[in-house]
Order: C-alpha cells, then sequence, then structure tokens
C-alpha cells in the first residue's frame, strides 16, 4: 500500500497570494544529472512550466543530458456539465513546447479520481491554503504514478532516481523562498522503487525575467494570458487572486455558474469572496 501523501504544491500556481519581494537569492544548489535515470518536467502549460522547461532543456542539451527529459501535463478533467477545469489548450501547449525541445510528452491522469471536481465532491470542501488536496492527488500522485510507469518502461531492476523540475519561485510566497533548489522529495521513501529528487530551476526568477525569458526565446504562452490572467492552471482556483477570479469568470461564465452552484455543498469558495460575488464583480 502506497504511503498517504503530503499537503503539496508541486506543479501547481497557485500559492500567488503573497507576492513580496524574497530574501537574498539561495545558494545555487548544483542538480545532480549523472545520477537521474530520468528528468521530469511538470508542465501546466503556465509561464513559470514554460521558462522551467527552457531552463532544463538547455541545461540537459548542455549536459548531454536531453535524452533523460520527459514532459508531463497532469489533466485534472472535466466537471459533471462538461466543462474542463483547467483552461483549455493548456495541454496543447504544453505539448508544443516539449516538441520544440525534442523531449517525449505524456499527459496523465489521476486513476482513482476521474476528476479534480469528483475530488472536491468526495473532500466535501474547496481547496484552501492548508486543504491543498487537489495538488497531492491529481498532480503529485500522477507525477508518481508517471515516475513508476518510466521505470517499467526502462525495465530498471533497481530504484528509478528521477529528477522532477518544478516552476515554483521564491518570489511567490515566504513558504516557496524557503524551498530548497534541490531536495529529495518525500514520494521517496524505504521501501518505494523511486528516489525522487526535486528541482526548482527558476525559483530565483521574478515574474518579469519569466517573461523576459519568453520574449528572448520565443516560448509559447497560453492565450490566457494575453485575455488578461496573471496565472493559469484551474479556471477556477480558491487560492487564486480575487481579480483573478473575477477575470477568468467573465471568461468562463458557464464554468462560473456550475462552481457556484456547488458552493450550497462545499461552502464559500473563498474566504474572502463567494463565487457569487465574484460573478456579481465580472457582471458589474
Ligand atoms: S484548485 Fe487547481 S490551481 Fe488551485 S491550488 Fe488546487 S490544483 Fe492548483
Amino acid at each position: 500500500m502506497q504511503k498517504p501523501l503530503p499537503p503539496c504544491a508541486f506543479q501547481c500556481g497557485a500559492a500567488q497570494l503573497e507576492l513580496f519581494t524574497p530574501p537574498a537569492a539561495p545558494a545555487a544548489a548544483a542538480f545532480d544529472w549523472d545520477r537521474q535515470h530520468v528528468v521530469v518536467i511538470g508542465d501546466s502549460g503556465g509561464k513559470d512550466s514554460g521558462a522551467t522547461v527552457h531552463t532544463v532543456c538547455r541545461a540537459a542539451d548542455a549536459a548531454g543530458q536531453l535524452h533523460k527529459v520527459r514532459i508531463l501535463h497532469c489533466d485534472l478533467g472535466t466537471t459533471p456539465a462538461g466543462h474542463s477545469i483547467e483552461w483549455p489548450g493548456a495541454a496543447d501547449v504544453a505539448r508544443r513546447r516539449a516538441a520544440a525541445y525534442g523531449v517525449p510528452f505524456a499527459v496523465r491522469r489521476s486513476t482513482r479520481w476521474p476528476s479534480l471536481w469528483d475530488r472536491m465532491i468526495s473532500h466535501g470542501r474547496w481547496p484552501g491554503f492548508f486543504a491543498r488536496y487537489c495538488t497531492s492527488d491529481t498532480k503529485t500522485a500522477v507525477g508518481r504514478a508517471y515516475v513508476d510507469e518510466l521505470r517499467a518502461e526502462l525495465r530498471l531492476h533497481e530504484p528509478i532516481r528521477a529528477g522532477y523540475a518544478m516552476g515554483m519561485r521564491a518570489e511567490e510566497s515566504r513558504a516557496r523562498a524557503r524551498k530548497p533548489v534541490v531536495e529529495r522529495h518525500r514520494m521517496s521513501g524505504q521501501g518505494t522503487l523511486r528516489v525522487v529528487t526535486t528541482w526548482l530551476p527558476i525559483h530565483h526568477l521574478t515574474t518579469e525575467q519569466v517573461w523576459q525569458m519568453h520574449e528572448e526565446n520565443g516560448i509559447e504562452r497560453h492565450d490566457a494570458y494575453r485575455m488578461g490572467m496573471s496565472r493559469l492552471s484551474c479556471r477556477a482556483c480558491p487560492l487564486a487572486s480575487t481579480g483573478d477570479l473575477v477575470r477568468s469568470a467573465q471568461l468562463n461564465p458557464a464554468l462560473f455558474a456550475e462552481y457556484a452552484a456547488a458552493e450550497h455543498e462545499l461552502g464559500q469558495f473563498k474566504g474572502s469572496i463567494s463565487l457569487r460575488e465574484i460573478i456579481e464583480r465580472a457582471q458589474g
């Protein structure tokens, strides 16, 4: 039986409400390419993922290790009415980015939860800062299963040693600023068949530098940014800023109406504001 997953911000850009000037950049930690059988990059389709893909693929190429790199997009499924939980096209952006660097690409979804919607209904409350079951169960668990899949694909007779690159940045929150750039992940452990080392290659970058990297290197960005969103991933996220939620409600009225109808079951969507109020502001 697998150990329960800890709450985790795996490949999810939603811890963004605490923008601040981070402390001095953490000491550069070396990522040991030679030690890894594979290096997985989590790509949500967002800007931080784009910068991560670029940074890792460039570094892999320079080190003669590009053959080890895989890009994974975690599919979060749909609502009962058939609305995509994520921004439509996010997986396609990730797929094209992988193709641009000549790296294998995979889309995987939780085998336990058909969609994040099912997980939320099962939990009985919306996700929150202290209830990150959404990322634990639909991203971390999926990444872990993908690493195990790669072990089988490589026919290894020893624990797979996998790097897992993510786009978290120190600027996003104090919690993220404290995260080591290179760290053995909790999905490793005694008795498992995997040793996972997480790597945050753009931890030191500011939002401005992330966009600059896109400009200078022709990295594809999702259209949602052009339409006024500052973050991607779920179209309705309780951890997103109110401004992003209002803009998303304008762009995704049917999805927000479906989420709002679930507030009687799951409680108020966000501590500071309900979905009904978000929709009213979007329509105002
Ligand atoms: S609701 Fe979606 S975007 Fe928000 S924290 Fe959870 S997985 Fe991330």
